[in-house]
């Protein structure tokens, strides 16, 4: 099959979040699996530093990165905005970046039979597809398959914007773009696409309630006979205790004992008393509402209380920069707190914790579980999106009511569950032995890509 998968950002190239991690991982799985893949994302500055040729590059054995170029919309320093907030432009760069896919093409002669699409910055496709090129032979089959990273950034502009989107604006109401008032991407891209899909199953039936659904709930509940849910995978040849170059100690299922070295350095490493028998805690999160930092702030002073240590790393909200440092200035013997991005203290501490926390709120998919996993530290979690689907009683503690009370019982089980060495030897080889490959998910999201074909 001849697949086409347009994201505003993918690895190696471009990264804000996790977006890029499946936009990059994703094409190498389906190349493996003898799928015929290209991407085409916007040249930002990044990429022109990166690559001389910044009309194409090549990614796996043979996966051709076409980049949209306009120096204008895309030759600055951010992806979607700066330290200002979003860029004022943001519908001009991104329906400009659109069209222009759909253009690519057929230059290219690229006959698609799916055009995988991702995210808001990419939903205009399907709505041009079918209202400005449809008349095109060459685009007469092309099927296409919308993926929701993250329901909560929806693309939404002002209304007075709508007649830059070239379309008629019959499209402006409610079954549309309509959005109380303003213009919604991501809404059209639901509508428009074949299939739609999130990432995880559990996440593609909570963002048809209202709690989850951020207003969408309606309009995805109108197309939930198309919509699906399929968990990403994780990159096993970074994400591997085995060869971690970041740790200090490499372990596998064969010699787990090691894994204490790896706790040992990491108290050292965050001037924490060295002791192997008081069970250690690790965050390595983005410090935000949706991360649990909400209940998690509410409480950590009862946390800090019991015998445990907690090391924490994470960037974001300053209000809980100050809530976590004032803590951490009274606890300096069980909380250690890094404001930070550090990949190489965040492979430390997936190594050399006990539990991993990861108590958010909601969770699309979520990827610090499942690395936890990897590495034989058992999460932590609430019940929800790619969480519930990840982890469960087996191999991790689960509460199901979002409150600070409920979080932290489960972290007292977790507690009370590492000091049994024998049992908690056990559950955690039995985490290391999940395996949530790409090649799973790629082999999924062909099945997806069939169904589309059949529509
Ligand atoms: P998100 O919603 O932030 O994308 P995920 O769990 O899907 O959450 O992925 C977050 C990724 O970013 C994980 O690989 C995590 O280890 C990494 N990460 C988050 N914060 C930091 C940080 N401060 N330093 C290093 N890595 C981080």
């Amino acid at each position: 099959m001849r697949i086409a998968l347009c994201a505003s950002e993918a690895v190696p190239f471009a990264k804000t979040g996790g977006l890029a991690d499946v936009a990059g991982a994703l094409p190498l799985a389906l190349e493996n699996l003898g799928q015929d893949v290209i991407i085409i994302m916007p040249a930002y500055k990044t990429i022109q530093n990166l690559t001389k040729d910044i009309s194409c590059s090549i990614i796996g054995k043979n996966i051709k990165v076409y980049f949209i170029e306009n120096d204008k919309y895309f030759n600055r320093d951010g992806l979607y905005g700066d330290k200002n907030g979003d860029y004022k432009d943001n519908l001009d760069r991104f329906s400009y970046y659109c069209k222009k896919t759909l253009e690519l093409l057929k230059q290219i002669n690229f006959k698609a039979d799916i055009i995988h699409i991702h995210d808001w910055q990419a939903a205009l496709i399907p709505v041009y597809l079918e209202k400005l090129y449809q008349k095109d032979n060459f685009y007469k089959d092309i099927k296409t398959l919308l993926t929701i990273h993250n329901i909560g950034y929806q693309g939404l502009f002002a209304k007075e914007e709508f007649p830059k989107l070239g379309l008629d604006w019959s499209l402006f109401n409610m079954e549309c773009f309509e959005f109380y008032g303003k213009i919604n991407l991501l809404k059209a891209g639901i509508v428009f696409s074949d299939i739609i899909n999130t990432v995880s199953p559990t996440y593609s039936k909570e963002i048809q309630t209202k709690d989850f659904g951020y207003g969408l709930e309606g309009v995805l509940n109108k197309r939930k006979g198309w919509l699906f849910g399929i968990l990403n995978g994780l990159d096993y040849t970074i994400r591997n205790p085995e060869s971690d170059k970041f740790i200090a100690q490499n372990y596998s299922k064969e010699n787990i004992e090691d894994k204490y070295k790896n706790k040992e350095n990491l108290q050292k490493l965050c001037k924490l008393p060295v002791n192997l028998g008081v069970p250690l805690f690790g965050i390595v999160s983005r410090l935000a509402e949706q991360k649990g930092f909400d209940i998690l702030a509410q409480g950590i002073e009862e946390i800090c209380r019991r015998d445990l240590q907690l090391v924490i790393l994470g960037t974001g909200d300053q209000k809980y920069y100050n809530i976590l440092g004032d803590i951490a200035k009274k606890y300096p013997k069980v909380i250690s707190l890094h404001l930070k991005f550090d990949e190489s203290l965040a492979h430390n501490i997936y190594a050399g914790s006990d539990i991993f926390l990861m108590p958010s709120k909601y969770e699309p998919c979520g990827l610090g579980q499942m690395i936890s996993l990897r590495y034989g530290t058992i999460p932590l979690v609430f019940k929800t999106g790619g969480l519930a689907d990840t982890v469960n009683s087996d191999n991790g503690f689960v509460f199901q009511r979002y409150s600070k009370e409920d979080l932290i019982k489960a972290i007292d089980r977790a507690a009370k569950a590492y000091k049994s060495k024998d049992k908690w030897r056990k559950v955690a080889l039995q985490a290391m032995g999940y395996n949530f490959s790409w090649e799973e998910s790629g082999k999924k999201y062909i099945e997806l890509y069939e169904k589309a074909k059949g529509r």
